[in-house]
């Protein structure tokens, strides 16, 4: 069990969208360190699941700099594309980490698959899971999903990633639409991120 509240960490992600979002999440008062800070590339994430490619990306990030981790792994999942691009969200961006690319992919994949699909709902969710490592600690797993659909068309500057084609239940606009505080209030990693406050 966790004896103290931890009063500093470090955010396991070179993904500065995401870095962003989590510095946003956490208490003020907290000391956040990020990757830059050590200079550490990110590890191989070659698991098939968010859950073990969190624990993968906080236990490496922890053992380089002995600090305590919060470490994200996220992704888009389409039911119509049997949950692609899930556990290789990132990894459509190419190495540039190219998301225009990558959401030319999905709507590519999606003429594939379903005819006349931007006349259809398709259903879509982000899964975020949170991994918290660090020395001497019993290590801590939580997920976030929120659900959706895929926009016909990218839309907003807002964001990072698939944002700009992800509308999700209840509203008409994408996440790339929506004020950076409007999205991070009801996304995954919000949602993900309440499960493990009481640890802060
Ligand atoms: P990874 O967790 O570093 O493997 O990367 C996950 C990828 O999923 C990111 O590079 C984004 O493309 C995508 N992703 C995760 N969360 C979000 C989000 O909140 N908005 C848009 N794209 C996201």
């Amino acid at each position: 069990m966790l004896k103290k509240k931890i009063s500093k960490i470090l955010i396991g992600t070179n993904n500065t969208g995401k870095l962003r979002e989590i510095k946003d999440l956490l208490p003020k008062n907290l000391k956040i360190y990020s990757t830059s800070d050590f200079n550490i590339k990110s590890p191989v994430e070659n698991e098939k699941t968010f859950e073990k490619n969190s624990l993968i990306k906080a236990r490496y990030f922890s053992k380089k700099t002995k600090m305590i981790c919060l470490s994200d792994d996220s992704g888009l999942e389409i039911d119509a594309l049997a949950g692609a691009p899930g556990v290789y969200s990132a990894r459509w961006g190419g190495k540039k980490g190219d998301f225009v690319k990558a959401m030319n992919r999905v709507f590519k994949e999606l003429n594939k698959k379903i005819k006349n699909w931007k006349t259809k709902k398709i259903k879509a969710r982000f899964i975020c899971a949170l991994t918290i490592y660090g020395p001497n600690r019993k290590t801590i797993n939580s997920i976030g999903k929120i659900e959706g659909h895929i926009s016909p068309l990218m839309k907003g500057k807002n964001g990072f990633g698939y944002d700009p084609i992800f509308i999700p239940n209840g509203k008409k606009i994408t996440f790339g639409e929506m004020k950076p505080l409007q999205k991070y209030k009801i996304d995954h990693r919000f949602k993900a991120f309440k499960k493990i406050k009481k640890f802060f």
